[in-house]
């Protein structure tokens, strides 16, 4: 099955950064008119690096460390390692506001709450 691939600025892909020194999802920075991606940001240290479809890609994470359950109470910081009941693992891009934060899931970037206060 051959499916057309196109993506758009704001989109997950997986790639090995350099400066990390690890595979991680990255932010599309940039795309072709043809829907190719050219540019990609790292969430974790902003490198942007140019994108080369082939070799070194991979569209599904290996199996990564572990990371905790998300916890609406908990406070996180970016970087952080999360695992959502509904949308699987991510990882803290960003603090929005001191109760929201930005999250990388596997297929986009998702905002939710936290520090919270329990109920
Ligand atoms: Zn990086």
């Amino acid at each position: 099955m051959v499916e057309k691939v196109t993506y758009a600025v704001g989109d997950r892909v997986d790639k090995f950064c350099a400066k990390c020194q690890e595979e991680r999802g990255h932010i599309v920075a940039s795309v072709t008119k043809r829907g190719m991606i050219s540019r990609v940001s790292c969430p974790k240290c902003g490198a942007r690096s140019s994108f080369k479809p082939a070799g070194g890609v991979r569209t599904s994470s290996s199996s990564t460390k572990a990371s905790a359950p998300y916890d609406r109470t908990r406070t996180y910081r970016t970087a952080q390692h999360l695992t959502h009941s509904m949308f699987g693992p991510g990882e803290v891009t960003a603090v929005i506001e001191p109760q929201k934060i930005d999250v990388l899931f596997s297929d986009r970037v998702r905002r939710l709450v936290h520090s919270q206060s329990q109920a």
